[in-house]
């Protein structure tokens, strides 16, 4: 199976970035104690995936994660950051205008998120599931670095390369099971959750292996499950100038609308400042019913798309 640079590549590319996931599998979330997860080769289909938008060659080929930029705070929606597709983004210049003017609460940065397809083998009725993860902050590895940076561990290893040669934990061929431990933690803010402790890439069994291609076909391609808005929709939306009957019904956080109609709206782009987050728990951002029915293994349809860049 081939993964392209991305079998290698511990860190993300700059400029990548995203939307909300809208898909009908259920959410996986980190709980105390040890997990045993198949993490499924998603195949990327379209310019929608920011890394196939920043390289055209990868489309057709697989990821383990898919990672954008996103805006939870907009209206109470969530919203793909329009610097993923290195466009500039009118929030994000808002949250950098309002920052300099001497505003520290609540500024609408844009916050790097990872998705994953995963198994787990203790719920395997579940089917695939969607895992969301902080990810990219270079001064704090997250989730999708952590994953990385195993495998190049394993890879180095003599004892871990006679035991599975060659294996990589994404690859239908050779795959290997992720398993995570995580102990109680609580947030700043006071809310608990599971953090990990540790990660372990462990040998898959032949039973294991055929869960796992018994549920190729039903990997969620999330290219097919965001929705993207032009900056200038983006800014519509920010500055509370749309319709009524826009679809508002899915609220996922409190509104914080902050108009901003004396910012000036048209700067360079600039990529988002990541906000400075520890050990982000693991958060699933919405709860959307499923609406796409192209949630599943790969068709290629850039030219059906509504794509605005
Ligand atoms: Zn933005």
């Amino acid at each position: 199976m081939d993964f392209g640079k991305r079998r290698d590549v511990a860190h993300l590319e700059e400029g990548v970035s995203y939307t909300v996931i809208n898909s009908s599998a259920s959410r996986y979330k980190f709980h105390e104690g040890i997990q045993r997860l198949i993490f499924m080769p998603m195949p990327m289909v379209s310019k929608k995936n920011p890394r196939v938008f920043a390289d055209p060659s990868r489309k057709g080929g697989y990821d383990w994660s898919f990672e954008l930029w996103e805006h939870a705070n907009i209206a109470g929606k969530t919203y793909v950051c329009p610097s993923s597709y290195r466009q500039p983004c009118p929030v994000c210049d808002a949250a950098k205008a309002r920052k300099a003017a001497g505003e520290t609460e609540g500024l609408p940065f844009a916050k790097h998120r990872a998705f994953f397809s995963i198994i787990d083998l203790d719920d395997i009725a579940s089917g695939v599931q969607i895992l969301e993860t902080a990810s990219g902050y270079p001064a704090k590895p997250q989730f999708p670095q952590m994953l990385a940076s195993i495998q190049s561990m394993f890879d180095a290893d003599p004892d871990k390369q006679a035991a599975a040669p060659g294996a990589f934990f994404a690859d239908a061929d050779n795959p290997l099971i992720v398993k995570i431990s995580c102990v109680p933690d609580t947030t700043k803010e006071g809310r608990k959750y599971a953090k990990i402790s540790s990660i372990e890439l462990v040998p898959m069994k032949p039973a294991e292996k055929q869960i796992m291609h018994d549920n190729l076909t039903k990997v969620i391609v999330f290219d097919n499950c965001i929705d993207i808005k032009s900056g200038a929709e983006l800014e519509k939306i920010y500055t509370g100038d749309m319709d009524e009957d826009e679809d508002v019904e899915d609220v996922v956080s409190p509104a914080i609308i902050q108009p901003v109609h004396n910012t000036p709206m048209k700067q360079p782009i600039v990529p988002p400042i990541a906000p400075s987050v520890t050990a982000a728990p693991i958060v699933p951002v919405i709860n959307t019913p499923a609406v796409n029915k192209k949630d599943f293994w790969a068709t290629d349809d850039d030219s059906k798309e509504d794509f605005p860049f």
